[in-house]
């Protein structure tokens, strides 16, 4: 039987990248998605073809019930979830200064960013211990926004750091129960999300060279950090972080 995992926002970008790579590595795939039913059905496609089987679920994220029958239509489904994939994520509707930000953004921000994830952990974690088979592992998309401030978009990196410390205390609670848990930081990676900023960002990393490695990241690189840690590359270790950020994380003089 083919392992199972369940991706949140896995209908673009990122999470596209790592359904279509997980399902290339044999896993049946819970693809998640918020609004965008069209591009869900092509990641299907993709997965379909890789010889295992596509669950489309749309759910929000930041809604608790939503949640719930999320996992639910998961179980239903496929009956297991081996892998947890915590990738769904907005970015600000507006960049907005620090000292004139909006509560209102925050509230979303921390909403789909942070609670949603917390929350949906833990109802899988639950499921996960409750269930027979070889060791489950949850993996948390974060950012380099964790540990960089950007004071246009502090709603933001306040979630990223509550990711961190969020996979940190599910890798200690869950040890016990042969649960890894991990953070996968990304730097700038070519997605919709980054879109509106591909000129200012093209001129920082092809010209300025804020990154060491200086490429955009593509989510084919994040899919394979993923694919590591779902084939037990990682299974005496717990509560990592991996950068897949072109080494921007190193400090330079
Ligand atoms: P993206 O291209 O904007 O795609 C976002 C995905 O998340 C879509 O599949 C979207 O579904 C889904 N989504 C949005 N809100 C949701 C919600 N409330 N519930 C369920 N799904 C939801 O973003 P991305 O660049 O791939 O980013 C993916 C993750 O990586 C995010 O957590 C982001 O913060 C993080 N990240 C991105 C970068 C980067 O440079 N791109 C860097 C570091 C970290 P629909 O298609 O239905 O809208």
């Amino acid at each position: 039987m083919s392992p199972v995992a369940l991706v949140t926002g896995a209908s673009r970008g990122i999470g596209r990248g790592i359904a279509v790579a997980l399902a290339a590595a044999g896993h049946d795939v819970v693809v998640n998605y918020a609004r965008n039913a069209g591009a869900a059905e092509e990641v299907r496609a993709e997965v379909e073809k890789r010889g295992v089987r596509a669950h489309l679920a749309r759910a929000d994220i930041g809604d608790a019930a939503a949640r719930a029958a999320l996992v639910d239509s998961a179980y239903a489904a496929f009956g297991r979830i081996d892998l947890l994939v915590n990738n769904a994520g907005v970015a600000p509707a507006v960049r907005a200064d620090l000292l004139e930000a909006t509560e209102e953004s925050f509230d979303r921000l921390i909403g789909v960013n942070l609670k949603g994830p917390y929350f949906l952990t833990q109802l899988v974690a639950n499921r996960m211990i409750a269930q027979d088979g070889p060791p489950a592992r949850i993996v948390t998309i974060s950012s380099m926004s964790a540990d960089t401030a950007s004071v246009n978009r502090g709603d933001y990196c306040v979630a990223k750091a509550g990711l961190a410390m969020m996979t940190r205390l599910y890798a200690v609670r869950l040890a016990e129960h042969g649960i890894g848990v991990y953070e996968i930081r990304p730097g700038i990676i070519a997605t919709d999300m980054t879109g509106p900023v591909r000129t200012r960002y093209d001129k920082l990393i092809l010209e300025d060279g804020i990154l060491p490695q200086r490429r955009w990241g593509e989510p084919a690189d994040v899919a394979r950090a993923v694919v590591a840690i779902a084939q037990g590359a990682l299974s005496y270790s717990t509560g990592q972080v991996i950068d897949v950020d072109g080494g921007f994380h190193l400090r330079r003089l």
